[in-house]
């Protein structure tokens, strides 16, 4: 490992920008162009923002985020231990949400998928969801 980040987070709203803020510091070591660390906020806010309104729904819980850089590619993580995704094929379709009346859009997968060149999805229900991306 060449160089790694690990930040554990409680699931108020104002820490999806906090993780995105801490995300892009941990990332401009390795020179990335202002597209590519627009890219990786976005994809950090998206995840983040699941684990907080959809991982955690009705209560606040711990969200972990881990980054690691080896040989000038980004691995993220993002883990809450909330309610997990009953279908995740489902869940990943574009439009997909099952909070529309948040004016959810249901793209946060898809833009994760756009933004980042892997992303992988875990998730049980009852356990949780980890978000593998990488760039
Ligand atoms: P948008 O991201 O556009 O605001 P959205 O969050 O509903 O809308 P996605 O991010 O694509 O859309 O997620 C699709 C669905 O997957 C969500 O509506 C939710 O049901 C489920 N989901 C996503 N992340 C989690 C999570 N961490 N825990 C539980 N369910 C999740
Ligand atoms: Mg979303």
């Amino acid at each position: 490992t060449e160089n790694y980040m690990e930040l554990w987070v409680s699931s108020n709203s104002q820490n999806e920008s906090f993780c995105r803020v801490v995300v892009a510091a941990f990332v401009s070591r390795i020179d990335p162009t202002i597209e590519e660390i627009n890219d990786i906020k976005t994809a950090v806010s998206e995840a983040v923002t699941n684990s907080i309104i959809h991982g955690y729904p009705n209560d606040n819980g711990n969200i972990k985020l881990t980054a690691e850089i080896k040989k000038d590619e980004l691995f993220l993580r993002v883990q809450d231990f909330g309610v997990g995704i009953k279908n995740l094929d489902k869940a990943k379709e574009p439009l997909y949400t099952t909070r529309p009346e948040l004016e959810r859009s249901g793209m946060g997968f898809t833009i994760m998928e756009n933004f980042m060149d892997e992303v992988e999805v875990k998730s049980a229900p009852n356990e949780g969801t980890l978000i593998t991306m990488s760039k």
